[in-house]
């Protein structure tokens, strides 16, 4: 297995910017996962690991593109248009005799034209009298008529290596007869929660116990950004057993991943439990929500520590565990989420200097215009914001006072969950 050079995340500044923070992930998360075989009924949402090159023609041969009468065009303009229909070509069941000069053959989308034929009348342009057929004259050549090759040509790039397969790709490569898909394997994810209030969904429960979410949020996000998850369950707030959890989960997986234990109190072990056994570095990333994000290694497997607050963990895991994700998996043509603009239905002020994900509500209004709401209240343990909204407002560093009325950046959830 390829794994992480040495303290690979090791040089960091003291506080930096999201941009720089994204910019130093994508440097240094150097792509471990190795490729595999998939068959194609199998390969959505997988990293392609080589590029595809056609072997085929798409279409394999010449075809009308409509119902209609297929003719050669040099024919229509010798005879103005007046042709003599001598038979009829559907798709799967090919006219196989020749057509001669004057004449012209009934045809269906997807049928193939016999040699010769180039042009093709919609049947509602066409006109029948006493047993001929009059098509437009103003029709150009080669109308109507898909040539073969004209998606994709034998020898042409299809895909390239490293994109995600989206449905629309797993039909290009159906279209060229492809069954087994080169990949990359699948992230390996070992996940924990930490701390001693917690307890799983279902669990006995007791006084002032907290139900663990977020291993079954993160889980859920990280199985959409296509990684394999190992649920390691919660760890205890104790130095070794949280070292000997982690230094496990390393040896079987390709990113091992926690939330909560990383602030500077106390019961925070994971700290000084991936220092014992690896690197850790809190990157002081100038965001809210989200207190330092904890990157390292253990042996030379990559490692993060997201915040335990419910609504930082899911945030920082959207905005820096995503292209970590695709650094490690060679998804080569990610790009960070794109914002939308909308017209903002709150005044508000903030520090400047930080970048701010607050939580939103993106609609159009009577008039068709986008507006954006925020939640109420913007505290990192709410998820009942992260419910209510359908994506998060975007505040750039620079911002300072928002006024209702202006035009603000909104991330749907719809892009930040791919
Ligand atoms: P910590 O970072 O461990 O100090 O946790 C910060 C806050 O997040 C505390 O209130 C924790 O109870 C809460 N928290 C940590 N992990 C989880 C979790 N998995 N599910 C729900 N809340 C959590
Ligand atoms: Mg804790």
């Amino acid at each position: 297995m390829t794994r992480l050079p040495n303290d690979c995340f090791g040089d960091m500044a003291d506080m930096i910017s999201v941009q720089e923070a994204r910019l130093q992930i994508k440097q240094k998360a150097v792509m471990i996962t190795e490729a595999e075989t998939v068959p194609l009924a199998k390969a959505s949402g997988r990293i392609l690991s080589e590029d595809i090159i056609s072997s085929v023609n798409v279409p394999p041969a010449g075809n009308s593109a409509v119902d209609g009468y297929a003719f050669a065009w040099s024919e229509s303009k010798r005879t103005d248009g007046i042709l003599k229909s001598v038979g009829r070509s559907a798709a799967g069941a090919p006219f196989t005799e020749t057509v001669g000069p004057g004449e012209c053959i009934k045809v269906f989308t997807g049928a193939l034209l016999p040699d010769g034929l180039d042009t093709v009348a919609m049947i509602e342009d066409v006109r029948e009298e006493d047993g001929t057929i009059h098509v437009p004259i103003s029709l150009k050549q080669g109308a109507n008529f898909r040539r073969a090759g004209e998606d994709v040509k034998m020898g042409d790039l299809l895909l390239r290596k490293g994109i995600r397969l989206r449905p629309q790709e797993l039909g290009k490569l159906a279209s060229v007869g492809l069954q087994d898909i080169p990949v990359q394997k699948q992230l390996k994810v070992g996940l924990f929660s930490t701390g001693d209030e917690l307890v799983n969904p279902g669990d006995e429960t007791r006084f002032g116990a907290v139900y663990d979410s977020n291993r079954y949020m993160l889980k859920a996000l990280l199985e959409t950004y296509g990684c394999e998850i190992k649920d390691l369950g919660i760890l205890e707030d104790k130095l070794i057993p949280v070292r000997t959890a982690l230094e496990n989960a390393s040896s079987e997986c390709d990113l091992v991943i926690t939330s909560g234990g990383v602030s500077m109190g106390d019961e925070d072990h994971v700290k000084a439990a991936v220092e014992q056994i690896g690197s850790l570095h809190f990157w002081r990333i100038a965001i809210k929500p989200g207190r330092p994000l904890a990157l390292g290694q253990v042996g030379n497997t990559a490692f993060v520590g997201l915040p335990g607050n419910p609504v930082a963990a899911l945030v920082c895991a959207m905005q820096f565990v995503r292209p970590l994700i695709a650094g490690l998996t060679g998804e080569a043509d990610y790009i960070s989420a794109t914002p939308v603009l909308g017209e903002s239905q709150f005044d508000m002020t903030k520090k400047p200097g930080r970048r701010e994900w607050l939580r939103g509500r993106y609609s159009l209004s009577d008039t068709g215009q986008p507006v954006i709401e925020k939640y109420a209240t913007d505290g990192s343990g709410i998820l009942t914001s992260l419910t209510w909204a359908n994506g998060l407002i975007e505040l750039d560093e620079a911002q300072t006072d928002i006024k209702k009325g202006d035009s603000i950046r909104f991330l749907p959830f719809t892009e930040l969950f791919a």
